[in-house]
């Protein structure tokens, strides 16, 4: 009698599949040698050195070239992405963006980080911000929308895109999870105002920490590239900008990437498009026969499935208490099946919820807006309600077909032996 793993039958899968890194699993002799010889030539540092090599430089050019946008600048990581971004576009005190109550709480947390204060808004069954209810959050003390594809999930922008125009606000697109996330035929990232990428360990491509932002505007590229490196503007010819530092200068941070970051980037930049072929490839075996087998599972939505990446496959349950059940199961049958954040909307973080910044005084929050900015538990009633019915599988570069062969036993067998309810 076939018995599930959790009940003490044999699991379907005993040796653990790769980790949950798609970049870092396909390191290999190639980022070895870019960063050994930046070691060698005694040159760790992006903007001088006697034998510069121009890694994080010939890596801006690749990402601009690849993704087919004007400029991209490399920065230290994802978290300073999203504040370069919001930086150039001149948010600060007294401005509210608009954020999706579903993502990781770096997007709610750069908002405070740059002085301004998040607005939450629902999502749908995609699992991102939900173009309707944006009229619900906006107001004019609103500077902008960032929008986050979750999990290599693309969002729906053209709408959004619409929303913002008519409004005059900006809209950032945080590409952490999703790099190479394509929309109607076009780079996620390229699309909004300006995007902002990761490159941390969990993300599609890594340097272990590291990212950028890219842009079609010459201006908020000034800007951004200004705010990463103290408020100066090195390579002016790079850009073809003249302008006088005096009157367009301001403070800064730092936020440059290191050449050894960057040597390592440009070689993981040149495997982005293998890693997402291999995934999509397994995503979508993994994804057409459960849809054939399981009568009644729903996956999320997507906008766009041409422009998914493969790096997760989500299923929606019907309830909470399913998806935790199918994810137990499944862990116990040695494939890794899990909920995001707790199972929670991002507004449910403690620092969050409870508007608790690093300042002592003039917190962002106390800023008199016209329109108060509320956080309650109900805020997003979609978000809570979602949210933990919603279950990833991680689907790796490197999953051989065996591998996969043996998720989808997994899936099965958890289905059919726990008798999961199907979705009405
Ligand atoms: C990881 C992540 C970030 C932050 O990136 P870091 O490189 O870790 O700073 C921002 N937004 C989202 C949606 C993320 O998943």
């Amino acid at each position: 009698m076939e018995k599930l793993a959790i009940h003490g039958g044999t699991p379907v899968r005993s040796r653990p599949l790769p980790p949950n890194y798609p970049g870092a699993v396909v390191y290999g002799s190639e980022e070895a040698e870019r960063v050994s010889d930046v070691v060698l030539a005694q040159a760790p540092f992006r903007y001088y050195g006697a034998k510069l090599r121009h890694a994080v430089q010939s890596l801006e050019d690749a990402i601009a070239h690849d993704l087919h946008t004007p400029y991209a600048l490399a920065v230290s990581s994802g978290t300073a992405a999203l504040m370069v971004a919001m930086k150039a576009l001149g948010i600060g005190y007294g401005d509210k963006v608009i954020i999706p109550a579903h993502t990781f709480l770096a997007t709610a947390g750069a908002v405070v980080c740059c002085s301004a204060v998040p607005v939450y808004c629902d999502i749908d069954e995609s699992m991102n911000l939900d173009p309707s209810d944006l009229e619900r959050v906006y107001d004019d003390e609103v500077k902008a929308i960032i929008v986050v594809p979750i999990l290599g999930n693309p969002v729906d922008l053209d709408p959004i895109l619409a929303f913002a125009a008519s409004k005059g606000i900006a809209v950032i697109e945080d590409m952490a999870q999703s790099c190479g996330v394509r929309y109607k035929g076009r780079f996620a990232g390229t699309i909004g105002t300006i995007g902002a990428f990761s490159f941390q360990m969990n993300k599609i491509v890594t340097s272990g920490e590291g990212g950028a932002v890219t842009t079609a505007d010459v201006r908020l590229m000034e800007r951004a590239i200004r705010y990463h490196d103290q408020g100066g503007l090195r390579d002016r010819a790079r850009y073809g900008i003249d302008s006088p530092d005096e009157q367009f200068a301001f403070s800064g941070q730092n936020y440059r990437m290191s050449e050894l970051a960057g040597a390592v980037m440009l070689e993981q930049w040149k495997k982005l498009p293998g890693i997402i072929s291999a995934m999509k490839r397994q995503h979508d075996r993994i994804a057409a026969t459960l849809r054939s087998e399981i009568p009644g599972i729903r996956f999320r939505s997507c906008p766009d499935d041409e422009g998914c990446i493969g790096s997760n496959l989500g299923i929606l349950w019907p309830d909470a208490e399913t998806a935790a059940r199918f994810n137990q199961a499944m862990s116990a049958e040695g494939v890794q099946s899990y909920m995001l954040y707790g199972g929670k909307p991002v507004y449910m973080l403690p620092a969050l919820f409870h508007k608790r910044t690093a300042e002592s005084r003039h917190s962002p929050y106390d800023y008199p807006f016209k329109r108060p900015v509320d956080v309650h538990e109900q805020l997003c009633p979609r978000a809570l309600d979602l949210i933990p019915r919603a279950t990833y599988i991680p689907i790796s570069p490197i999953l051989s077909d065996q591998d996969t062969t043996d998720i989808i036993e997994a899936a099965l067998k958890v289905h059919r032996l726990l008798r999961l309810p199907a979705y009405s």
